[in-house]
C-alpha cells in the first residue's frame, strides 16, 4: 500500500480528497517556507547595514519586501483554498460514502448499533475527521518541513549554535507521542459519555408524552442531567490531560531559546561567532518555535482523532450482502428448508423451520405472539442471513440473490410502519418511484386512504409530520398498504397488515387485497382467526418450529394448536362453542 494509499484508507478518503490534501500538504509547505523569505531579507539587510553598503541596495530590499508580502498573501490565499477545498468537498463525499456502505450492510449490524450512534459517526466523527485531514495534518506537515529547512541553514550558520536550539524539537514531539495512548483513551471515554448524553436526550424527546402521561419528567430530567454533567466533568479532566503533555511539550520548546542565549553568549564572549549569526539565531529560533507550538497541538489532536478514524474504519470495512441480480426463477414459491436463526447468537428464534408458500396461494402463519412471525417475513426478504439451512425464491437460493434485485419482488406491509415526514402522495410513492401521480392516486383509492386524504386540508399533499405522527395507526397502515398496491410486486408479505383497522375498513380492504394478490404468492401473518380463516394453507410456528401445518379445514377437524386458537379467540369474542 502506498503512503497515498495508506491516506485515503485511514482518512476515508477518495482519490480526489487525497489528491487535495496532497495540495493543501504542498501549499501549507510553500507557505511556510516563503514564511521564511523576510528573514533572509533582513540578514542581508543587517549585513549591508553593518558594512556600510546599503546605500546602493534601497530599492532592492523595498522591491523585496514588497515581493515578499505579495508572495505571503498569494500562498496564504492557495493554501486555505486547497485546505477548503479538501474540507468541503470531500465532506459531502465521505458522507455518501458512509450513507452507501450503512444501506447495504445487513440488518443485524443495526441491532448492535445505536441509530445515534451512527448518526454521529456520518455528521460528528466526519466533521472531526475533516478538520483533522484538512487542517491538522496539513500545517503539521507544512511546519516540519519548514523546520527542516530552517535546521540545515541553521547549521550552515553555526553548527553548535543550531544544536543548542534543535535538541528541544525530538524531546517536545516524543512528549507528546510517548501519551498517545493516553490522549486515545481520553479522546473514547469522552465519545462514549456524549453518546450517553445524546441518547438520553433523544430518549427523552421521543418518549415526552409517555413521561408527562406518568408524571416521570422530574425523575428522567434528574437522571439527563447526571450524565450532562458527566461529560462537562470529563472535558475538564480531558483538557487537562491534554494540558499536561502538550504544555510540558511547549516549555520544553521553550527552554531552546534559553540554550541558544547561553551557547550563543559563551561563543560570543570566546569570539568564535560574531553578533550577526547571534541575532540570527535568536530570530530564526522564535520563526522556528512559534509554528512548533502550533504542531504539537495538532499532533495531540491528530491522535485523537485516531478514535474517530477507528469508528469509521468498523462501518466501511463491514462486509456486505452481496449476490447475483440475474434473475433465473422458476415461478416464486417460498421455501424455507430446515432453517434455523437467532438475533443475538444466543436464543434460537427458529429452530428448525420448513415450510413452502406456493404461487397463487395464500399461505398464513400464525402462532402466540414473540414466535417469530414477522422474523420469518425479514428472513424471506433478506433484512437478516440466517445461521442454518436454506431459503428459496422460485428453486433459487436467497443468499446467492442480491438483495435489491430480492427486494424488488416483495412487496411488504409491514406490522411497524415506517413514515417519512412529507406528503401523503410522496409517502406512497416510496412503493415505485417512477409511479404518476394518478397511479399513485388509485393505489391510494384501493387501500382506501382517500377516506382521510380527502378530509385533510391540502388533500394527498398534506404533509404528515415525523414519520406519520399526525396520523392514527389505522391511516399509517392503510398507507402501507397503498405502497403495496402501487408496487404489484408478485410476492406479498402482509404482516398484521390490517389488525390496526376496524372491522369495516379491515373487510373493505380485505376486498381489495384479494384482487391484489391473485396469482401471487401471498403470506398472511395474522393474528385475528377471522382474516386468516380463507387462506389456502396456514402454518402454526411454535417454540421455534412448524407446529401444524394444513388447510384450515383440515386443521380444524385436529385437535391440535390451530382449533385452540380458533375456540379461544371465538370464545373471546362472545361465541359459544
Ligand atoms: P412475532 O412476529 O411472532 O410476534 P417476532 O418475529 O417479532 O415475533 O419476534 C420473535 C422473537 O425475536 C421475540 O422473542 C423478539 O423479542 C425477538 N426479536 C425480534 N426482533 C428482534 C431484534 N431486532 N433483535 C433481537 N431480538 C428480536
Ligand atoms: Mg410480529
Amino acid at each position: 500500500m502506498s503512503w497515498k494509499e495508506k491516506l485515503q484508507h485511514k482518512y476515508a478518503l477518495s482519490e480526489q480528497g487525497a489528491n487535495d490534501m496532497i495540495k493543501a500538504f504542498l501549499t501549507a509547505t510553500v507557505s511556510n517556507i516563503v514564511l521564511m523569505f523576510p528573514v533572509g531579507l533582513l540578514y542581508f539587510l543587517v549585513e549591508d547595514y553593518l558594512n556600510d553598503n546599503l546605500s546602493g541596495r534601497g530599492v532592492f530590499y523595498l522591491v523585496g519586501s514588497i515581493l515578499c508580502l505579495v508572495l505571503i498573501a498569494v500562498t496564504t490565499y492557495i493554501q486555505y483554498n486547497c485546505t477548503f477545498l479538501a474540507t468541503y468537498v470531500e465532506s459531502g463525499v465521505r458522507r455518501i460514502t458512509l450513507a452507501e456502505k450503512l444501506r447495504k450492510i445487513p440488518l443485524s449490524f443495526f441491532g448492535k448499533k445505536d441509530l445515534s450512534d451512527l448518526t454521529s459517526t456520518i455528521m460528528a466523527d466526519c466533521a472531526t475527521i475533516e478538520t483533522a485531514s484538512s487542517h491538522y495534518i496539513p500545517e503539521l506537515f507544512g511546519a516540519c518541513v519548514s523546520t527542516a529547512m530552517i535546521a540545515v541553514s541553521l547549521f550552515f550558520f553555526d553548527w553548535r549554535m543550531a544544536l543548542a536550539a534543535l535538541w528541544v524539537l525530538p524531546v517536545s514531539f516524543l512528549i507528546v507521542l510517548s501519551a498517545r495512548k493516553f490522549l486515545r483513551y481520553l479522546s473514547r471515554k469522552q465519545m462514549k459519555l456524549k453518546m450517553v448524553c445524546t441518547d438520553g436526550i433523544q430518549e427523552c424527546l421521543e418518549t415526552v408524552r409517555d413521561l408527562w402521561a406518568n408524571d416521570a419528567q422530574e425523575n428522567y430530567m434528574a437522571g439527563l442531567e447526571k450524565k450532562i454533567k458527566a461529560v462537562e466533568k470529563h472535558a475538564v479532566a480531558a483538557e487537562l490531560g491534554n494540558a499536561v503533555f502538550v504544555s510540558g511539550a511547549q516549555m520544553i520548546l521553550k527552554l531552546g531559546i534559553a540554550t541558544v542565549a547561553l551557547v550563543g553568549g559563551i561563543l560570543l564572549s570566546k569570539g568564535s561567532i560574531d553578533l550577526l549569526t547571534f541575532f540570527m539565531f535568536l530570530l530564526l529560533v522564535s520563526r522556528l518555535y512559534d509554528p512548533m507550538q502550533i504542531s504539537l497541538q495538532n499532533l495531540a489532536a491528530i491522535i485523537s482523532v485516531d478514535v474517530q478514524c477507528e469508528r469509521l474504519d468498523e462501518i466501511l470495512s463491514h462486509s456486505v450482502q452481496s449476490g447475483s441480480t440475474e434473475m433465473k426463477y422458476d415461478g416464486y414459491d417460498i421455501a424455507f428448508s430446515h432453517v434455523g436463526f437467532s438475533y443475538d447468537s444466543k436464543e434460537s428464534v427458529l429452530k428448525d423451520v420448513t415450510f413452502t408458500a406456493k404461487q397463487g396461494e395464500v399461505t398464513a402463519l400464525i402462532g402466540p405472539s414473540g414466535g417469530g412471525k414477522t422474523t420469518v417475513s425479514r428472513l424471506a426478504s433478506r433484512f437478516w442471513d440466517i445461521d442454518k439451512g436454506t431459503i428459496t425464491v422460485g428453486g433459487m437460493d436467497i443468499s446467492k440473490i442480491d438483495p435489491e434485485t430480492l427486494m424488488s419482488l416483495y412487496s411488504i406491509v409491514f406490522q411497524d410502519v415506517t413514515l417519512f415526514n412529507n406528503t401523503i402522495m410522496e409517502n406512497i410513492r416510496i412503493g415505485r418511484s417512477d409511479a404518476t401521480d394518478e397511479e399513485v392516486i388509485a393505489a391510494a383509492k384501493l387501500a382506501h386512504c382517500d377516506e382521510f386524504a380527502d378530509k385533510l386540508p391540502e388533500g394527498w399533499h398534506t404533509m404528515i409530520g415525523e414519520n406519520g405522527s399526525e396520523l392514527s395507526g389505522g391511516e399509517r397502515q392503510r398507507i402501507s398498504i397503498a405502497r403495496a398496491f402501487l408496487k404489484d410486486a408478485p410476492i406479498i408479505f402482509l404482516d398484521e397488515a390490517t389488525a390496526s383497522l376496524d372491522v369495516d375498513n379491515e373487510t373493505l380492504i380485505q376486498e381489495a387485497l384479494s384482487r391484489l394478490i391473485q396469482d401471487k404468492t401471498v403470506m398472511i401473518i395474522a393474528h385475528r382467526m377471522r382474516t386468516v380463516s380463507d387462506a389456502d394453507k396456514i402454518v402454526v410456528l411454535k417454540d421455534g418450529v412448524v407446529a401444524e401445518e394444513g388447510a384450515p379445514e383440515e386443521l380444524t377437524a385436529k385437535d391440535g394448536v390451530y382449533r385452540h386458537m380458533a375456540k379461544t379467540q371465538l370464545q373471546a369474542a362472545g361465541w359459544k362453542l
